[in-house]
């Protein structure tokens, strides 16, 4: 039989027992509340990178539950302070909390005191010197008052370990004080905001370097097609002058006279391709070139440069063996594609000592590419200037002696050809035995 006092006892257990699972249901509900507001408020930081769009969704922050509004002070990369106005949620408090975050500064204040990421303040109206020392002036004390606030909670922006300022709520006088709970989720906010901040403003970097480079690489293009006109035009009729002394139009001239005629008509000629050169890699790297996409049979192109350039490969005692397979077409600009390979077989040419051996070229489908190769028994080029003789102007001997009248721009201009056509230009090189160099574009059909 149960007495009185033992029903009482487990009575109470139970009330007991019912009002901490109350309890746990309400805390739980709460952390579920907490844990959605963080998400949300980072999906909206997220989704921008637009530096001022960002700035607005951290002043638009909002703590669940409670009619707080913040204030934004940020330190910019060159060390400025720079201040937002706020997002007052009253609209007849706005324009006043407008102009009262353009006046506050508690920077120079958090930064020594709550510095650190996971630090805060909480200062209320009564605080006294500690108010003192966060609204710093009695104008921006009395514009507070004017807006009513009861509650400040300062945290700090920091970002990669450096600080880069401030956040702080402001909330009325018939709000609450704020909970641990609370300002545990303002802080993780603070750390969401400052990523946020960070991403936009390495975004906005990212930009104005862009603009800078393509404002100076246009810049570079212009000069660059602007000299070589300028340098153009007179060596034209310097060629122009040469041809009718020789024609005689001048009066009779001696064999001596027509030997250096010559020699200066084939410097003449040298600056001129080494001038169009300069013109043509200003164009292409500029993005002012145009390509036509038409269907091109490679080996007629091998054909068309073989046999212009044969003579000059037998000069050397040199020959082009061009493997026989059947036909393979490409997609790509007929002009272009010929420069290209006028440029490798005249390098193959060029660089390969008399009598080295034949210069092979073999046309093949790879996967989805066309693929051309012109291999010679040159001298190779050293494994460290695989990669840079495809920049512009760089050449293996820099040497005037060695350089073979070139200037280091023919494979600079095939390969942005090549790639500018969807296609590719690499090479495979060992020293003292020779090298291969590969153009490889599209298909036809894979277009
Ligand atoms: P250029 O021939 O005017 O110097 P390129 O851009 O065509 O300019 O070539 C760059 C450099 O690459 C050349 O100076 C040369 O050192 C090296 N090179 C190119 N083709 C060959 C080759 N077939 N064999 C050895 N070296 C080569």
């Amino acid at each position: 039989m149960i007495t009185v006092v033992e029903q009482r006892a487990i009575t109470e257990q139970l009330l007991l027992g019912a009002l901490r699972a109350d309890d746990a249901t309400v805390a739980a509900q709460e952390q579920t509340r907490r844990a959605g507001h963080l998400a949300t408020t980072s999906r909206r930081l997220s989704a921008t990178l637009d530096e001022s769009a960002t700035h607005e969704a951290v002043l638009r922050i909002t703590l669940p539950g409670r009619k707080a509004w913040c204030m934004l002070e940020v330190i910019e990369p060159h060390g400025a302070l720079r201040r937002f106005g706020s997002i007052h949620p009253d609209a007849a408090k706005r324009a006043l909390a407008e102009s009262l975050a353009r006046t506050w500064r508690a920077s120079e204040w958090t930064r020594q005191s709550v510095g650190q990421p996971g630090d805060f303040a909480v200062v209320t109206r009564n605080s006294g010197p500690a108010l003192q020392r966060v609204v710093r002036d009695a104008a921006t004390l009395q514009a507070l008052d004017a807006i009513g606030f009861e509650w400040l909670l300062v945290v700090p922006l920091v970002i990669r370990s450096r600080f880069q300022g401030t956040i702080m709520f402001v909330s009325g006088d018939r709000e609450p004080p704020f909970a641990p709970d609370e300002i545990a989720l303002a802080v993780e906010i603070s750390a969401v905001c400052s990523i946020a901040l960070d991403n936009a403003c390495l975004y906005a970097e990212a930009l104005a370097l862009r603009r800078a480079a393509d404002a100076s690489n246009n810049a570079k293009s212009a000069f660059l097609a602007k000299m070589s006109h300028e340098l153009r035009t007179p060596l034209n009729a310097i060629g122009g002058f040469v041809e009718l002394i020789e024609l005689g139009l001048y009066g009779p001239v001696t064999e001596d006279q027509l030997k250096s005629l010559a020699r200066i008509k084939t410097n003449q000629m040298h600056l001129l391709t080494v001038i169009n050169e300069i013109l043509d890699y200003a164009r292409i790297d500029g993005g002012h070139a145009d390509f036509r996409q038409e269907e091109i049979s490679l080996h007629r192109t091998v054909a068309d440069v073989s046999a212009m350039l044969v003579g000059v490969a037998a000069a050397k005692d040199l020959t082009i063996v061009a493997a026989e397979e059947g036909e393979v077409l490409a997609l790509g600009d007929p002009d272009r594609v010929r420069q290209i390979v006028v440029n490798l077989l005249m390098n193959a040419i060029k660089y390969s000592a008399a009598g080295s051996g034949p210069i092979t070229i073999a046309i093949t489908i790879e996967g989805e590419m066309a693929v051309l190769r012109v291999g010679d028994h040159g001298p190779g080029i050293p494994a460290h200037m695989v990669g840079p003789i495809f920049e512009p102007f760089i050449q293996v001997n820099e040497g005037l002696a060695d350089r073979r009248g070139g200037v280091g721009l023919g494979l600079a201009i095939s390969r942005e050809l090549a790639t500018a056509m969807g296609g590719k230009l690499t090479v495979e090189s060992t020293l003292g035995v020779g090298s291969t160099f590969t153009l490889a574009l599209p298909l036809p059909t894979t277009r």
